[in-house]
């Protein structure tokens, strides 16, 4: 272990000690590693505890690591996860300068695979510039666009913010989907890069009233929200998940 990990490890001990007091504090073993997210994990294996901290936290303070010690051990530990810790934690990793950190790590570290935006069906780019030219005044700068590798059926869309990237699910380049349903869930996207998520007492706040508002502009909103609504199996078929016993969830992100 590095000095900082040793100092850290030795926060865990403390708080080992300190929520089972009658009990050996066990073998730390502690890195930072290099996880593309803020990841932190905790786990034991032969009597070790192996703890693995985001390489984004090594500079934090002292009060965070305690606060983040606190919660993974309780979490190891089965305990309840004491409120304060949380919010400090939660404060710390939502401040603006840690998410930036946080962004510019992911742009480096993660590669984001992004496919041709020109479906067998459906061309995206020329979408979003449809789009574009009616819901925004042309003014929403073109992110990179393109569909996913797999035909995914629980998520139809994602704006990776790291990436300024649209992902829509290959699902949806199919003959047997509406284009307003593709147009809805891309417009559902680029409501995304209008309203950034917004960070408020360590909580995102993705879908705002104000991006709701926005949603239901779309021309064919209330039929988009049905069609989907009434075609899941549809879309399970194409993503041949029909077996699936996964439920249908979470329709974007
Ligand atoms: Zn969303």
């Amino acid at each position: 272990m590095s000095k900082t990990e040793e100092k850290v490890a030795a926060i865990y001990r403390d708080v080992f000690s300190k929520i089972e007091p009658r009990r050996d504090v066990p073998d730390i073993s502690l890195t930072f590693y290099p996880y593309v997210n803020v990841n932190n994990t905790i786990r034991v294996r032969d009597g070790r505890v192996i703890v693995k901290i985001s390489t984004l936290m090594e500079d934090a303070p002292e009060g965070v690591h305690t606060a983040l010690a606190l919660i993974l051990v309780s979490k190891l530990l089965r305990k309840h996860v004491p409120a304060a810790a949380d919010r400090a934690y939660k404060r710390f990793i939502s401040s603006p300068d840690f998410r930036e950190k946080a962004l510019s790590h992911k742009r480096e570290k993660g590669r984001k695979v992004i496919g041709d935006p020109r479906g067998d069906v459906y061309d995206l780019e020329e979408i979003f510039d449809g789009l574009n030219a009616e819901y925004f005044d042309g003014g929403l700068k073109r992110p990179s666009i393109g569909w996913s590798a797999k035909r995914t059926f629980r998520r139809l869309g994602h704006y990776d913010q790291a990436h300024h990237a649209i992902i829509i699910s290959k699902s949806l380049d199919s003959k047997t989907i509406p284009a307003f349903v593709v147009e809805y869930v891309v417009y559902h996207e680029m409501l995304h890069v209008k309203h950034p998520t917004v960070h408020h007492n360590g909580r995102r706040y993705s879908h705002t009233a104000a991006f709701k508002r926005d949603e239901r502009a779309y021309d064919h909103y209330d039929e988009a929200e049905s069609w989907i609504d009434r075609n899941s199996h549809r879309l399970k078929e194409i993503a041949g998940a029909v077996g699936s016993k996964k439920r249908y969830w979470g329709l974007f992100d």
